[in-house]
């Protein structure tokens, strides 16, 4: 059966991948929709004045609200006050949503997982295969290196990317704080010019590069005495997301309501 999706935010940088991504898919996936914010001057006009196909039929919607009914799934990558009011729409018409979106503050976090208890969504800060492979070498590498290493984690993205340190980063260091027994809100330095001093054992610290249009470079060292421990991944295209979160949506619609994430699209969780 063909999935029929749709793309919110489909102007933005990640909107414009995910139109090309659901068209050059091998899944049996359908774009039918496709919104841009309310009371822009794109709405109206067919998709591909945005990704420069032919035209693919599907005119560019600025009410999410009335094409919602026509969709198996929605792919949501916008910021998180509009993601909020995607997430609730979703969860008041029962379809499945596939969310990227990061930098949440805590309230909005709580109120997104509020409004989507009742449809099954796929929710990661990083979609690519490669991020999400590295969660598991990171558990395995904190389980085995265990508290005395030093955790390092470095980012790098683009000039216009608002959140800091990325979801990602923030991600990584939930999964060596976990394998450590630790919350990460307790070991994490994220400000280091903030306090003097030498380093917090057990802490695990963050640094942020903004420039150019760097994609998403993310590196965690383990350094022990004698030796360092380096896991890379590094961006090269927005596609790796795009890609990735047209799986998730291919996987998670019509599946039960619940919470699942790309560990579990890709099996991951398994072994
Ligand atoms: P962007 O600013 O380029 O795009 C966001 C788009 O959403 C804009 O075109 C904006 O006009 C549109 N928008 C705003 N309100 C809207 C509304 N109510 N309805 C429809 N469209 C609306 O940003 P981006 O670089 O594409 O990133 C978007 C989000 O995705 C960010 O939170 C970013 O961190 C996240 N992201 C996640 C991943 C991942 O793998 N999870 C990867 C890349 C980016």
């Amino acid at each position: 059966m063909t999935i029929r999706i749709g793309v919110a935010g489909a102007a933005g940088r990640m909107g414009r991948m995910l139109l090309q991504a659901v068209s050059d898919s091998d899944l049996d996936v359908a774009l039918v929709a496709a919104t841009v914010r309310p009371g822009s001057e794109l709405a109206g006009g067919d998709v591909s004045s945005l990704v420069g196909n032919k035209s693919q039929g599907v005119a560019l919607s600025d009410d999410l609200a009335a094409v919602l009914s026509d969709l198996d799934v929605l792919i949501d990558f916008t910021p998180p006050e509009a993601a909020l009011v995607h997430a609730k729409l979703c969860g008041e018409q029962g379809v499945a949503l596939v969310s990227g979106t990061t930098g949440f503050s805590p309230e909005q976090a709580q109120a997104f997982d509020a409004a989507t208890e009742g449809v099954a969504l796929c929710c990661s800060a990083n979609f690519s295969t490669g991020v999400n492979l590295a969660y598991k070498l990171l558990a395995q590498a904190a389980a085995v290196l265990g508290a005395e290493a030093d955790v390092e984690i470095a980012e790098s993205h683009h000039r216009h990317k608002v959140d800091a340190p990325s979801g990602t980063a923030l991600a990584m260091g939930e999964v060596v704080a976990s394998a450590r027994g630790v919350a990460l809100a307790e070991v994490a330095a994220l400000d280091r010019a903030q306090r003097s001093g030498p380093r917090a054992a057990g802490s695990i610290g963050f640094s942020v590069t903004r420039a150019g249009d760097i994609v998403g470079d993310h590196t965690v060292v383990f350094a022990t005495p004698g030796e360092r421990l380096e896991i890379t991944h590094k961006a090269s295209s927005r596609m790796a997301f795009a890609r990735g979160a047209v799986r998730a949506a291919h996987w998670v619609a019509g599946r039960e309501p619940g919470r699942y994430d790309m560990q579990d699209v890709l099996g991951l969780k398994e072994s």
